[in-house]
């Protein structure tokens, strides 16, 4: 049997994160500017070599795979891609395979998403007013996400809606928010935006809502339990007493799960970032590419998880990434 993938600091690396592509029909404010130019085709990764490489990492012992974007369902053809790893979900290499998605295209999509093993997705949801969520999502409506997310409900996939705390934005509908997820069923994980950034103008600085304001917010009307929980990952979760839900918290320059950390993160041009945090990163796309054999690509990516770091160091000149970071966070929560 192949051994497992163990970084430098004893930890098991079991989770991936993908993305898919860097489009997406959305263009959140913190995320990307209006006229975006997003990468040429021959960059990133054919599906073909997406599954290879996702492959390869299950074959070295990854349990989890999130597949994320930009909008991963905006790939065409993207459904190949998850039947072909809901082949390693049947075998029992795989134990789950997930997405964070905008549930813009999930009124479509959800119940072949099912099919393919799909058990849970993050949905990203900031507010529930139609205007506000024009104006966020610049190119999004509201009433297509909800559809969306009432598709995945009818599907049996288990919906986590991630929302962005910002202040003088979705502040007032902090309750409106946490509310309806109880009605609806739906766990609840508030993400926090890193405090500065180019993409989202002087309005940043003004829109930095600390979680532990968020907290001591929910916690003047809701009896607050934390829980031990881990994920491996930065999410910290409460129980909410009165309505039985558990709400999530996500602080993107939180150092506390580091030492458990056992996941790495794979971009649409085969780039492997080895920690959220850091820079690092190796380009997996080459040996890809160079060679049919996979014990090459998993030399590569031992090769690599060996320069894994032990905790993360953030960069605040990476705007870009840290507003996607921001904004898809979700996968490390779950
Ligand atoms: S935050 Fe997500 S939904 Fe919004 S533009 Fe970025 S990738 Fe698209």
């Amino acid at each position: 049997m192949t051994a497992p993938l163990i970084d430098p600091f004893a930890r098991a690396i079991r989770y991936l994160r993908v993305s898919v592509t860097d489009r997406c029909d959305f263009r959140c404010v913190y995320c990307m500017s209006e006229n975006m130019s997003f990468l040429p085709k021959a960059d990133l990764l054919t599906l073909e070599e997406l599954d290879r490489l996702c492959s390869a990492f299950v074959a070295l012992g990854v349990q989890k795979l999130r597949v994320t974007g930009g909008e991963p369902l905006v790939r065409r053809g993207i459904l190949s891609f998850f039947r072909a790893m809901a082949r390693h979900l049947d075998s029992g290499a795989l134990q789950e395979l997930t997405l964070t998605t905008n549930g813009s295209q999930l009124a479509r999509y959800a119940a072949e998403l099912a099919d393919c093993g799909v058990r849970r997705v993050n949905v990203s949801l900031d507010t529930l007013d139609p205007t506000k969520f024009a104006a966020i999502t610049r190119w999004g409506r509201l009433d297509q996400v909800l559809d969306g997310i009432a598709a995945a409900q009818v599907a049996g996939l288990r919906v986590k809606i991630n929302t962005v705390a910002l202040k003088g934005v979705n502040e007032d509908e902090l309750f409106a928010l946490t509310d309806w997820c109880a009605r609806e069923g739906h766990d609840l994980t508030f993400i926090e935006v890193m405090p500065m950034g180019d993409l989202g103008g002087p309005d940043r600085l003004d829109q930095y809502w600390p979680l532990r304001d968020l907290r001591a917010r929910l916690a003047e009307r809701f009896t607050l339990t934390d829980l031990d929980e881990r994920s491996a990952g930065p999410a910290r979760y409460v129980q909410v007493a009165e309505t039985g839900q558990k709400i999530g918290f996500i602080t993107p320059l939180s150092h506390n799960f580091c030492e458990s950390c056992n996941r790495v993160r794979l971009t649409c041009t085969g780039e492997l970032y080895m920690c959220l945090g850091q820079e690092d990163m190796a380009d997996l796309r080459a040996p890809l590419r160079a060679s049919a054999d996979d014990a090459v690509v998993q030399a590569a990516i031992r090769a690599a998880i060996a320069r894994k770091p032990k905790g993360h160091d953030f960069d605040y000149s990476r705007q870009r990434v840290a507003g996607q970071m921001t904004r898809h966070m979700s996968h490390t929560g779950g």
